[in-house]
């Protein structure tokens, strides 16, 4: 598969500035100018407040939601999966194993702390490292990432010419994820980084949590 085939459309949340990502293939890809979808499935990266942002754009395009991928279970990782359900009844919601929990616990989810409780159903898949997936046509691999959750996993797609990694809040460009949450592990974040994303080919594009996108490359140095 390559990845000009594969259509990535960021939205962003107000409150924490955090980027969800509807991700589909596209009719066209030589024709840069469309995103015309070729089949109707899609699915989310991480929906986070203002969900309506995420349907509006899927009502628009045609778009049918296959699935929520979810990075980790922060409540601005997850703020939207409810809302999404309920507007697409026959979506599926993916979650690392050990951060399912966090979907049905305002305390692990750390929404309590911010005054506005949020739960949301339970997950359809718990994933665990090396899980292979395949949704609305694109083949999607797990790795187990700990440290900023225990439960985070990020979702590679192995295209050409260059590799697509969605990261959550492991890495950003030029900084790593927090790791003083209750379950965040300072030195387990640095083993995920180095083990499992920096052997990736330097050229591939991680697209991040909060702010832009990135490349191995450049968080190599
Ligand atoms: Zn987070």
């Amino acid at each position: 598969m390559e990845n000009s085939e594969i259509f990535i459309k960021p939205i962003i949340s107000t409150p924490f500035q955090e980027n969800a990502y509807i991700t589909y293939l596209q009719a066209n890809p030589n024709k840069s100018a469309s995103a015309q979808p070729k089949n109707k499935e899609c699915f989310v990266v991480d929906p986070g407040f203002e969900p309506e942002l995420i349907i509006d754009y899927l009502r628009s395009s045609g778009l049918d939601l296959a699935a929520i991928l979810v990075t980790h279970g922060h409540l601005d990782h997850i703020a939207g999966v409810s809302e999404l359900r309920k507007a697409y009844p026959n979506c599926k919601v993916y979650i690392g194993k050990l951060d399912a929990d966090k979907l049905t616990d305002a305390e692990l989810n750390l929404s309590s702390q911010f005054g506005k409780p949020i739960t949301t159903t339970p997950a359809d898949v718990m994933l665990e490292h090396g899980d292979n997936l395949n949704i609305a046509g694109i083949e999607i691999e797990v790795l187990h990432v700990p440290g900023h959750s225990r439960g985070h996993v990020v979702y590679l797609i192995r295209s050409t010419p260059t590799f697509i990694v969605f990261g959550g809040d492991l890495i950003f460009r030029g900084g790593v994820g927090r790791t003083d949450f209750p379950d965040g592990n300072h030195s387990d974040l640095f083993k995920s980084i180095k083990s499992k994303i920096l052997t990736l080919p330097p050229d591939t594009i991680i697209f991040t949590g909060h702010g832009a996108n990135t490349t191995v490359r450049n968080e190599s140095r």
